[in-house]
């Protein structure tokens, strides 16, 4: 884990002369996102206030078009706001250069995709191996992308292609390799949308694991409303406005209690 991007304990050699509350890992406060389309404005969020801890596994939830991919994509500083701050372990990067952002998607975030998104010509250790050099911690241990794929249950898949795996397979490298990178928050759009309810099913357990194993923070975009009873937390929006952010109505229920 990046010690930047971690919350600091006031009093910490790190931590600001006047020592406040302790930092959120991430912190949106006050966020619209709009686009000019033509002579008039589309506003694809609003008055998002949001604050994400280590080790959350949070769904965000809501209809096409309220706004989902554009709140991922600017907690992982793929685009700015509008309006608003974005806050990561203390640090206001919406001002930040384009380098800093750069040094915060590389080592702040990591994505999975809808459609994996692997890299074709790569094997399943390669593309994970990219996980790790893209993140390039130091002193990082050169068998921990094999391990990865081993949690993931792919250990006896590590020299096949994409194109010879399954679906299911395809995502749990996607998640491998996000995981190999070691950054504390996993962004993951419609993660289960191409997959069958059983794949869809496996793939959200192994998320779910990562955030009592390695403490990662994990956000789970979808339109389904059933994958939001395993959350911790439910953020759901419409017309780009939050208007829930909570535990799941109804309480928690184990991945194996879904059905869709
Ligand atoms: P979701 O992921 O929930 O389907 P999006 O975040 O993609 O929603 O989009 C939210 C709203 O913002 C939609 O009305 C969409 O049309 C609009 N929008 C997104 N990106 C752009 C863009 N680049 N230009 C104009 N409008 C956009
Ligand atoms: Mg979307």
């Amino acid at each position: 884990m990046d010690a930047s991007l971690r919350p600091q304990a006031p009093g910490s050699p790190a931590a600001p002369v006047a020592p406040g509350p302790a930092h959120h890992l991430i912190e949106l406060s006050g966020v619209a996102r709009r686009y000019r389309v033509g002579e008039s404005i589309v506003s694809a969020l609003e008055r998002v206030d949001l604050a994400i801890e280590e080790g959350e596994f949070i769904v965000v939830l809501g209809p096409s078009g309220s706004g989902k991919t554009t709140l991922l994509n600017l907690i992982g500083a793929l685009d700015s706001p509008t309006e608003g701050r974005i806050v990561v372990g203390g640090r206001d990067i919406t001002g930040a250069s384009r380098a800093e952002l750069s040094a915060f998607r590389r080592r702040g975030v990591s994505f999975i995709f809808q459609t994996f998104n692997l890299f074709p010509g790569l094997s399943a250790l390669e593309n994970v191996q990219f996980g790790a050099d893209v993140a390039d911690r130091p002193g990082r241990d050169p068998h921990a992308p094999a391990r990865m794929l081993e949690r993931v249950g792919l250990g006896s898949r590590m020299a096949h292609f994409p194109h010879e795996l399954s679906g299911g397979e395809q995502q749990r490298v996607a998640i491998a390799r996000a995981l190999a990178t070691g950054n504390p928050v996993m962004l993951a759009d419609e993660p289960t949308g191409e997959l069958d309810f059983t794949t869809g099913v496996q793939i959200l357990e192994l998320l779910h694991d990562q955030t009592h194993t390695s403490g990662t923070a994990v956000l789970i975009v979808t339109h389904n409303r059933e994958i939001s009873r395993v959350a911790d937390r439910v953020i759901e929006l419409s017309s780009g406005r939050i208007v829930r952010d909570g535990a799941p109505s109804g309480g928690r229920v184990p991945v194996s209690d879904l059905r869709w």
